[in-house]
């Protein structure tokens, strides 16, 4: 009889146990063999235990871990995030006041299947409802405190878009015990010595003397990096030139009650990054990302003291370094990188679990085939670069729009030498025509038109549709039936949906 397929992970973190969940669950059915999963972890290095926002992605993966989604969202402390509202990204507020905008899960609101962007930019300014509020309901449904679903909706369904908010370390639990029960092998070792053959990795070594062969090394060990990264190898592509923060000084607040539970995530602007602002069910995760460059820690560690409204002395935080940018070579020999250790995009639009669900997804195509004596790491790591380098675009594109000139953080996010050619390309198009379906591929990128659509006129873009209109491009009528759709599709989200206290006071009682 065939034995199984030995898969070593290391790394202990939100990558290693998803990936271990995911891959147990799935595997073997496109295989059909068995596959033994192996865990290494070591005790002393710590997870990084944040990442704490997804997108809605995280859905299907979790359910292709075979994970219930009521028990995930009880153990992890988890609530729906149904969108981040923007606050002082678009200007200073000390010259024009507070001022935000929405970013919203979920599809546009379209007018017959015909999007009427084209004709809401022919109104003038101060005419026109701002673009989330008039092409989405859930930045409406999210303030108004009610969950994008109710009680009877199938599991990871709704009558919304939604991802959760999650606690990092509750998740990392979850899935190892889930892992662990399904026979994943679980050593609390570190790994201190590599055989490299060529490209493979023969085996890894531990400290405690142990010497483990596998058919597929996952490196999941943060930034460290510790398996894909030999010396020789050194091929990260830094992206610190396109997007500048590099640290996050980040702390948590205690939940008075559930009723504090908001259903989206806040990222408020600062001088030199901004704060992220997320509620789990028993607490608020803050975190102040921010660039070395151009603020110290102190400073930075300031304005997270003055956002949760805390003296700076008593304000209990931790430090982390981030390294922008990604490997090169992900998938080398028989060692793929999943994680921190493939690379990392800042965490503005929450893309860090998407790209660990996109390599999970990616491998269940291509183990099969490199275990079948193919070679797919080539296409392998052109999807992960695709994926890595249209999550920069979109992330730039939050910065280089602000009319933001307060620091020399947002003046230099404007210059043209940090944007990327294909972002500038893109924004050159935009200026005469709204994004459209044919500006993007969606095999490989996480943000569509319609993503693109929320931020960029979020943000207050001047585009004016020049290049064109949209056929049936009566202005007065488009905009008179979307109001009506909007309308409609409101009262149904409303009567269809409960609110997030309804929701979790039901959950907790489970
Ligand atoms: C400031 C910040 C905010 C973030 N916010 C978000 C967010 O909102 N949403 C999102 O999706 N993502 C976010 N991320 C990304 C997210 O945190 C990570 O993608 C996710 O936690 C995965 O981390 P990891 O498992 O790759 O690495 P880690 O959590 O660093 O885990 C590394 C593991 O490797 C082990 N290890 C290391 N070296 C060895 C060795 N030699 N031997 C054995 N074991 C070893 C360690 O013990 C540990 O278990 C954020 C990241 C940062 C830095």
């Amino acid at each position: 009889m065939d034995r199984g397929v030995r898969i070593v992970i290391v790394g202990g973190g939100t990558a290693g146990w998803l990936s271990a969940a995911f891959l147990q669950n799935q595997l073997p059915h496109t295989l059909n063999r068995s596959v033994d999963i192996t865990v290494v972890e070591a005790e002393d290095i710590p997870t990084v235990g944040v990442g704490e926002a997804t997108i809605p992605s995280i859905r299907q993966t979790l359910a292709a871990c075979g994970i219930e989604e009521h028990v995930f969202l009880k153990t992890c402390g988890a609530t729906f995030k149904q969108g981040i509202e923007f606050i002082n990204w678009r200007d200073d507020p000390r010259e024009k006041g507070i001022n935000s905008y929405f970013h919203p899960f979920g599809d546009q609101i379209t007018v017959a299947g015909q999007d009427a962007t084209w004709q809401w930019l022919q109104l003038a300014p101060d005419e026109r409802v701002p673009y989330a509020e008039q092409f989405s309901v859930q930045a409406e449904i999210a303030r108004s405190g009610h969950s994008p679903k109710n009680f009877r909706d199938k599991p990871y369904d709704g009558a919304l878009a939604y991802a959760y908010h999650l606690d990092a370390g509750k998740l990392a639990q979850f899935l190892k015990t889930l892992s662990k029960g399904r026979g994943a092998q679980h050593k609390v070792q570190k790994v201190v010595q590599i055989d490299r053959e060529g490209e493979d990795i023969g085996a890894i070594h531990l400290d405690n003397g142990e010497r483990i062969e596998a058919d597929l090394f996952i490196d999941c060990t943060g930034f460290a990096a510790r398996l894909i990264n030999s010396d020789e190898q050194n091929d990260f592509k830094s992206l610190s030139d396109t997007l500048f923060v590099d640290r996050a000084v980040v702390t948590r607040v205690e939940n008075e009650s559930l009723a504090d539970v908001i259903g989206y995530t806040k990222s408020t602007a600062q001088s030199a990054g901004w704060i992220w602002d997320i509620a789990l069910q028993d607490r608020r995760g803050v975190g102040h990302v921010y660039s070395s460059r151009y603020i110290d820690d102190d400073a930075a560690k300031a304005e997270l003291a003055a956002y949760v409204n805390q003296p700076v002395d008593a304000l209990e935080s931790r430090m982390l370094k981030m390294r922008i940018g990604y490997h090169d070579q992900q998938w080398r020999g028989n060692c793929v990188a999943i994680g921190l250790s493939s690379g990392f995009l800042e965490p503005l639009e929450s893309t860090g679990i998407y790209l660990i669900e996109m390599a999970n997804w990616a491998m269940l195509e291509f183990v099969p085939r490199f275990l079948a004596g193919a070679q797919p790491q080539g296409s392998y790591n052109r999807i992960l670069h695709n994926h890595y380098n249209n999550i920069a675009d979109f992330l730039k594109m939050h910065y280089c729009l602000s009319n933001r000139r307060d620091t020399a953080f947002w003046r230099d996010n404007c210059d043209p030498k940090t944007i990327p050619q294909s972002l500038q390309d893109n924004l050159k198009s935009w200026n005469a025509a709204v994004p459209s379906v044919y500006d993007f591929n969606s095999t490989t990128q996480c943000f569509s038109a319609t993503n693109y659509k929320f931020v960029l006129y979020g943000m207050g873009w001047k585009g004016d549709g020049s290049a064109g209109s949209a056929p049936n491009g009566h202005v007065g009528r488009m905009m008179e039936e979307l109001a009506q759709r909007r309308s409609k599709l409101r009262e149904f989200v409303l009567r269809d949906t409960v609110p997030n206290l309804a929701y979790f006071e039901a959950l907790q009682k489970l």
